[in-house]
């Protein structure tokens, strides 16, 4: 048999919206024009020109990372795969983890210990509260893991582990190894790899970095890259083996061709960073995502999570009345042209305030759209008066 041309074959322009929609969901966020620019190009993967484009990416990810490690390392895949990469260089078959549960995604990471092997314990966090540091050290004198694992903001369910920084400390102490996701995290709120004892950050790049999806950054420590440097058992995954990957990202030699389109957006994601700074960037995500919520509450909704368990790059929103989730993300997309993100279980709406989605123009527009759908759909909100709150919130901070 002869397999032939499909029919009905479109041009993308015919399936894409005519107007971009603006993309206010759990990522990935709205590209800056020059991170899009340098996704369009493509370059040798080995050579002088990536050899600098390599060697910039790594300085610009030790800030974003607060780190003085040289064992920093690009992925490519999405940000489950730098996730799968620290969990297999770090975690030997048989290996106690330590998997603090607040959700979908650290329980990612638990899942990943559980498939090479290793004898997982998880601790699991009541939704949709932080990790409680004295459960933690509790847990932590009985299993005496070798790894920890935890998530800095649980994206899923808007619930940030603000004990992050103690847990690590116990841990350090422990020799216990420690490994953070930040995927959702890195860039818009304090992260600091070095102070805080962190083994192993992940990142990917459609979130707080507002680079594109696929392409994920990882950073281990001195004493992560001395445990990989020490393993001689052979790892079963070769693409995220550690040390296969040191070649390309610190000897100038083939690993596998480098995703160099993505590898140049994240260099723009990463410069544009820099540019800004740390500290004007964080505070920018707080005072966008501290204005949203104020302006939903005045809306006369209610926010899933307690203020001090909220997340600032990613808010969950309770649906109200007798409204389905799903109509409201329909509603807001068809009618507005504003996508943001239904949930992984809790009935909640998720908006996202990460890179340039925490501008201005972009939460009136968004807060407005869902005001007006929720009106729409049935549920009496004061439109008005959540955009005058995020008016006069966004004020308060100047
Ligand atoms: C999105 C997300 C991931 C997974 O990233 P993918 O690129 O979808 O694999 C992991 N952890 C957190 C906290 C996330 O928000």
């Amino acid at each position: 048999m002869i397999i032939q041309v499909p029919e009905n074959i479109v041009p993308l322009d015919n399936i894409l919206p005519e107007e971009p929609l603006l993309m206010m969901g759990a990522g990935p966020v709205p590209l800056p024009a020059r991170v899009a620019a340098a996704n369009s190009i493509v370059i040798n993967h080995l050579g002088e020109t990536m050899a600098q484009v390599v060697k910039q990416i790594k300085s610009m990810s030790a800030y974003v990372f607060q780190t003085e490690s040289q064992h920093i390392l690009g992925v490519a895949g999405p940000g489950s795969a730098a996730m799968e990469m620290a969990v297999v260089n770090l975690v030997k078959p048989g290996a106690r983890v330590l998997s603090i549960c607040n959700g979908f995604f650290s329980s990612r990471l638990a899942e990943m210990s559980e498939r090479i092997g290793a004898e997982v314990t998880y601790l699991e966090v009541e939704e949709p509260h932080f990790a409680d540091v004295e459960m933690v050290l509790d847990y932590l004198d009985r299993v005496k893991p070798d790894v920890l694992t935890i998530v800095q903001g649980e994206t899923s369910n808007t619930v940030f582990n603000r004990t992050l920084p103690n847990i690590c400390a116990l841990a350090r102490q422990r020799d216990c190894m420690v490994i953070v996701d930040a995927v959702c995290t890195l860039s818009t709120m304090p992260l600091e790899m070095d102070n805080w004892g962190v083994d192993a950050v992940i990142t990917g790049g459609q979130k707080g970095l507002a680079s594109i999806p696929g392409v994920s950054l990882i950073a281990f420590s001195e004493k992560a890259w001395q445990f990989i440097e020490s393993r001689n058992d052979q790892l079963h995954h070769w693409c995220l083996d550690a040390k296969l990957a040191d070649q390309f990202w610190y000897k100038n030699s083939y690993h596998y061709t480098a995703p160099v389109s993505g590898l140049l957006a994240l260099h723009e994601a990463l410069r544009l960073i820099c540019i800004e700074t740390l500290e004007t960037r964080f505070e920018r995500h707080l005072r966008h995502s501290l204005s949203l919520q104020a302006g939903v509450v005045a809306l006369g909704l209610e926010l899933y999570v307690k203020d001090d368990a909220r997340l600032n790059s990613v808010v969950g929103i309770c649906v109200p009345g007798n409204i389905e989730g799903p109509k409201i993300l329909q509603h807001m997309s068809t009618r507005y042209r504003v996508e943001i993100s239904g949930s992984f279980g809790p009935n909640i709406v998720r908006i996202g305030q990460m890179g340039e989605q925490c501008r201005s123009h972009h939460l009136f527009r968004t807060l407005h759209a869902l005001g007006s759908t929720i009106k729409t759909l049935g549920v009496n909100v004061d439109v008005p008066a959540g955009v005058a709150q995020l008016e006069e919130t966004l004020e308060s901070f100047d």
